[in-house]
């Protein structure tokens, strides 16, 4: 199974792909969490993506291509992968399609822009693993505490709320017009974003025909 996860940044995408995980036995290929590890580790790539990152623009479509082929390389991902956050432009999508990789299906997770500004002031991340929570839909078991690694948790620099309004922005320029792309493609699923986490998790299962 191929899956990719889209929708405006915190629509939910991290924390389903890390539920569709464990459900489905593949890795979760997220862009995000590979660049904030790579800027931490102050690797050459994370040292060219950390300026768009911190002001809520995109990192450059070579850059994230070429992670993206290292990472999908790796053997964890031959029996499938779902990817979180990738693609977010046209050029992105075409270069998957272009080095032969397909997939099974779309999700597209909706969700209004004023929900999303509402629910980002809530997200905490793990420094250790790249964990996702909010403090009251998906809080941890320890306060600050992640449940996977227990490493502490943060808030991410671009959650800020005038960062959050350049990534909607970002997201409705940039990231939506793939909605039409998969769609022609036969492969888009819409999923409500605005509702409890484990009613989203059925909805895409639904879709995906399990
Ligand atoms: P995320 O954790 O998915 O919200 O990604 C955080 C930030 O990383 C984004 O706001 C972008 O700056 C960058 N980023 C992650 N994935 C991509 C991508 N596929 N294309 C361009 N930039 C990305």
């Amino acid at each position: 199974m191929k899956l990719i996860l889209l929708g405006a940044p915190g629509a939910g995408k991290g924390t389903q792909a890390e539920i569709l995980s464990k459900k489905l036995g593949i890795p979760t290929i997220s862009t995000g969490n590979i660049l904030r590890e790579a800027i931490k580790n102050q690797t050459e790539t994370g040292l060219k993506a950390k300026a768009f990152m911190d002001n809520g623009q995109l990192v450059p479509d070579d850059v994230i291509i070429g992670i993206v082929e290292e990472r999908l390389a790796q053997p964890d991902c031959a029996e499938g992968y779902i990817l979180d956050g990738m693609p977010r432009t046209i050029p992105q999508a075409e270069a998957l399609e272009a080095r032969g990789i397909h997939f099974d299906a779309v999700v597209s997770i909706e969700i209004l822009d004023e929900v999303i500004e509402g629910r980002m002031t809530g997200r905490r991340v793990c420094t250790g693993c790249g964990a996702s929570y909010h403090i009251t839909a998906h809080p941890p078991k320890t306060e600050n505490v992640c449940d996977v690694c227990g490493g502490a948790l943060s808030i991410r620099k671009d959650d800020a709320p005038e960062t959050v309004k350049s990534r909607l922005q970002v997201f409705h320029a940039e990231t939506e017009p793939l909605k039409d792309f998969y769609a022609k493609l036969g492969l888009l699923k819409l999923i409500e974003g605005n509702q409890p986490i484990d009613s989203a998790t059925q909805d895409i299962l639904k879709a995906l025909g399990m």
